[in-house]
């Protein structure tokens, strides 16, 4: 087990992502293929706005369908 956590926190963001809603920068953002993306916590709280099924939700920047889990 390496505690990398001390490490880690050296790093500048690289290839950490920031949200478009909050602008906070996560290591994981949902991507749209328009450059949009969106962090799992705006996305769960927005999920009701834009997906309707629970697979695929709908980027607010460029109206295209994206399926969940397939990044
Ligand atoms: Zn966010
Ligand atoms: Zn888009």
């Amino acid at each position: 087990m390496n505690d990398s956590s001390a490490y880690r926190r050296k790093h500048r963001v690289g290839r950490e992502l920031a949200c478009d809603c909050c602008r906070k920068i996560f290591p994981f953002c949902w991507r749209c293929r328009c450059g949009f993306k969106i962090c799992q916590a705006c996305m769960y709280e927005n999920v009701w706005g834009m997906s309707c099924n629970g697979i695929t939700w709908e980027c607010p920047d460029c109206g295209g369908q994206n399926g969940f889990g397939n990044q």
